[in-house]
Parts: structure tokens; C-alpha cells; sequence
């Protein structure tokens, strides 16, 4: 039932082709997706998987799949309630396109990539992190006070700054030998495949990341701090907001 995640390698794919490998109670299993699964902070997709008789299953979520022997990258998409109809005509083997509600999709990649800059500006550890269409919201391990406006010129300079977005493999064992490197404390690497992937803006940050990004920190566009706020005595919440 093992997924190949597309979006790893390439996040603007908006669809692919794809086998329905198993249906159960979690929902639609395919042989390889373009729906990122909730993970690393960042909301699992919407979107649809169409049959070739042209029913459409409208999916509301995408979920890591828990079965024996599952790795991080095995999905499982969730289908919206009153799909009844159209699951009827599903079955294992049947060819679907999977695609993505990419207007939603492309607001995670901005604001995930976003999350990384407030990172580099504020390299406090991250204590939970949130990343929905509408907001990002951080969670920051540290007393000391974050002055918002110098926090958004910095955030504005680094997308003015047209950085560019990559990614790198390494391997678990260098993962382990490189603590440094990681950011988060509720977030762990996403280790358990053998390699771990890392996101790299040029000049600006690098840190072991599974999620959907923009290439360039240019497309995030404008970004607003919408909350600032004292979560616990030692923990700052920071809610950022397309502009
Ligand atoms: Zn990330």
C-alpha cells in the first residue's frame, strides 16, 4: 500500500495519475499522490480524484496512513462527507486523477516558507508550529519581547531579497550527527526512510523539512504579524497572516 509522495520532489505539481491500492476506514489509498498528508505543521490537502466514467470523489483531507510497516510518506486521502455515491464506483486498481485544490495549496507553500524566514529573524526554538491556508502560527521558546514591526521589515526585506528555495538529501545518520540543525522542538525530522530531507533558503536558513514550499521567497508575498502574543511564561506566539 506504500505511496510515492510526488510532492516531495516537485510541490507545484497540481496532479497526477494514480491506482487506488486499498479503501478502508481512513479513506482512499493510491499508489502515488500529489496530496501532501498533515504532517511537520502543515495541513494535509483538499482537492479531488476523479474516475475515468467522470465521477469525482471529493476529498476534504489527507492523513499519514496507519497500517503495519507504514512509512511517513504513505497517505491516505479523506473524502468529504456525502460522497457515498461516487466511493460506490470506487474500486482497488481503478486509474484516477488525483489533483489538488492548489489555490489552497499554494497559500501553505507561502506561508511554510514564510515560517522558515520568521525562523532565521527569530532563532528561538519552535515549540509547535501551525500552517493553514489562512495563517501561520509559531510557537516560540524564548522571555524575550519581539518587536513587531522590526520583525515584519526583516520578514519583508528576505522576501524582497528573492531567495532562492532547495532542497538536499541526507541521511539519517548525518541527521543525527548534525543536531544543529534542528528547529522544532515538537516537530521531529522526518527520519524513518532512511534519509532526511532539507530545506535550504539561500543565505538565509537550513533545517530538516517534509513540507510543501514556494522556490523563491519572492512569491510569498506581502506577510503581516496578525498576533503577538505571551502563550506561557516561557513561550511567545507568533501569528502570521498573507498581507
Ligand atoms: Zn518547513
Amino acid at each position: 500500500m506504500s505511496t510515492r509522495a510526488l510532492f516531495r520532489e516537485d510541490a507545484y505539481l497540481t496532479h497526477c495519475e494514480a491506482s487506488v491500492t486499498a479503501i478502508d476506514e481512513q479513506g482512499i489509498h493510491l499508489d502515488q499522490t500529489v496530496f501532501y498528508p498533515l504532517g511537520g505543521g502543515q495541513a494535509g490537502d483538499a482537492g479531488t480524484l476523479a474516475l475515468a466514467d467522470g465521477t469525482v470523489i471529493a476529498i476534504a483531507d489527507t492523513r499519514k496512513a496507519k497500517f503495519e510497516g507504514a512509512t511517513p510518506d504513505d497517505a491516505v486521502h479523506v473524502p468529504a462527507p456525502g460522497q457515498e455515491a461516487a466511493l460506490a464506483k470506487l474500486a482497488i486498481g481503478a486509474k484516477v486523477r488525483a489533483e489538488i485544490d492548489w489555490e489552497r495549496r499554494y497559500r501553505h507553500m507561502r506561508l511554510h516558507t514564510a515560517s522558515h524566514l520568521i525562523c532565521a529573524v527569530l532563532p528561538y526554538p519552535v515549540d509547535g508550529c501551525s500552517i493553514t491556508s489562512e495563517y501561520a502560527r509559531l510557537d516560540l521558546a524564548t522571555v524575550e519581547p519581539i518587536e513587531r514591526e522590526r520583525v515584519e521589515a526583516r520578514l519583508s526585506e528576505l522576501v524582497g531579497g528573492a531567495h532562492a528555495v532547495s532542497t538536499e538529501w541526507i541521511t539519517d545518520d548525518e541527521m543525527s550527527a548534525r543536531p544543529e540543525l534542528v528547529r522544532t522542538m515538537s516537530v521531529k525530522p522526518p527520519m524513518g526512510l532512511g534519509r532526511v530531507r532539507l530545506l535550504r533558503i539561500d543565505d538565509v536558513d537550513l533545517q530538516p523539512c517534509g513540507g510543501t514550499h514556494v522556490r523563491n521567497t519572492g512569491e510569498i508575498g506581502g506577510l503581516r504579524i496578525a498576533k503577538l502574543e505571551k502563550k506561557s511564561a516561557r513561550t511567545r506566539r507568533l501569528v502570521l497572516e498573507l498581507a
